[in-house]
């Protein structure tokens, strides 16, 4: 798959800043009573007021970022990580997945996998270019020293597209300020259409190229101990951001990362769950899908078509980073109906 590089770049600053914007300006809108959110999965090995670390298999974590206070609204804490991530341990390597949001989020990480391996990370993998999984990977850096930073080339290309090579230039700066302090990968996928496997001693992992969310997500599969990986394809109790969304892919995607409903699932954002528990996400996804289809053929307008949009309770609470990420929803959709999609 090969995108035209304009089409990333043509929304360029813009789009960067909205994808930061929508949790640095936005409260995560939610309701008083489903403030007990993102219930823990596995055994909390290391807690802190932005997110947890579970022990999800032997030698593996889950990072759980946690953006919501007991009372729903934003926990400014949580812009360290953002995201969730995780370590993986084998003989030889030591991989984090992510970056986080800032660098004190990934050098806490990176301090985390020291304490839980003995060893320092060795490897990072990003799953996607978003800011709030690659703002951070400075953190990973300790003086002239720091692990792999893994990416594919389409997200390689978007992070230099979209934060590194732009730049916000406000009225009378003198010197512009990107979006994140970027920095790039160092070891690029190139051919996004193979499974890889990366042998880290005793453990093989796969990383597995796909897209919906982005385009370009991959997912890390630890087979030894079923545990996915999934990066932004999957969130739990989070309205899915749609911003860069191709959502048949992301359908497609979601469908095949599910199918196992033994495999543990450590989210893009929200909780870590069983494959088999995260149904209504899909549900959730098909039911958008449904609803964006119907307001496209009738001529409305993705604002117009959101507006009426509830999630029905059957699905379960899904709350939202953003207000208008039902709007964004139905604005991607739009976006491949009128096959602006590639
Ligand atoms: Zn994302």
């Amino acid at each position: 798959m090969k995108h035209h590089k304009g089409s990333f770049s043509r929304r360029g600053v813009m789009t960067g800043m909205a994808a930061t914007g929508a949790v640095l300006g936005t409260a995560v809108m939610s309701s008083a009573s489903n403030a007990r959110s993102f219930p823990a999965f596995g055994k909390i090995v290391e807690e802190q007021p932005f997110a947890r670390i579970e022990e999800v298999g032997p030698g593996v974590w889950g990072v759980v970022s946690t953006p919501l206070n007991p009372d729903g609204s934003f926990n400014p804490a949580a812009m360290a990580t953002l995201c969730n991530g995780g370590i993986i341990a084998g003989e030889d390597k030591v991989v984090a997945i992510d970056g986080s949001f800032r660098p004190e989020g990934a050098a806490w990480l990176a301090a985390q996998a020291l304490r839980l391996t003995g060893r320092p990370v060795t490897d990072v993998i990003v799953t996607h270019f978003h800011a709030d999984h690659t703002g951070g990977l400075a953190g990973y850096q300790q003086g002239s020293t720091g692990p792999e930073i893994i990416a594919t080339a389409t997200t390689n290309q978007l992070i230099f597209d979209r934060y590194a090579g732009a730049r916000q230039t406000p009225d009378g700066a003198q010197f512009a300020r990107p979006v994140i302090r970027p920095v790039m990968p160092t070891r690029i996928i190139t051919d996004e259409t193979a499974i890889l496997t990366m042998d880290l001693g005793g453990r093989t992992i796969r990383l597995h190229p796909l897209k919906g969310h982005t385009p370009s997500d991959l997912a890390i599969v630890v087979d030894d101990a079923s545990v996915i990986f999934a990066g932004d394809l999957v969130w739990a109790g989070l309205f899915h951001n749609y911003m860069d969304a191709i959502p048949s892919h992301l359908t497609t995607s979601v469908e095949h990362l599910l199918s196992d409903p033994k495999r543990t699932i450590v989210t893009g954002h929200g909780a870590i769950a069983r494959a088999g528990d995260l149904e209504n996400y899909l549900n959730l996804l098909h039911f958008v899908e449904e609803k964006a289809r119907a307001s496209f053929s009738t001529g409305k307008t993705p604002a117009e078509g959101a507006k009426g949009f509830v999630v029905p309770a059957s699905l379960g609470t899904w709350q939202l980073f953003n207000p208008r990420y039902y709007e964004t929803a139905f604005e991607a959709w739009r976006r491949e109906l009128a096959g602006e999609t590639s």
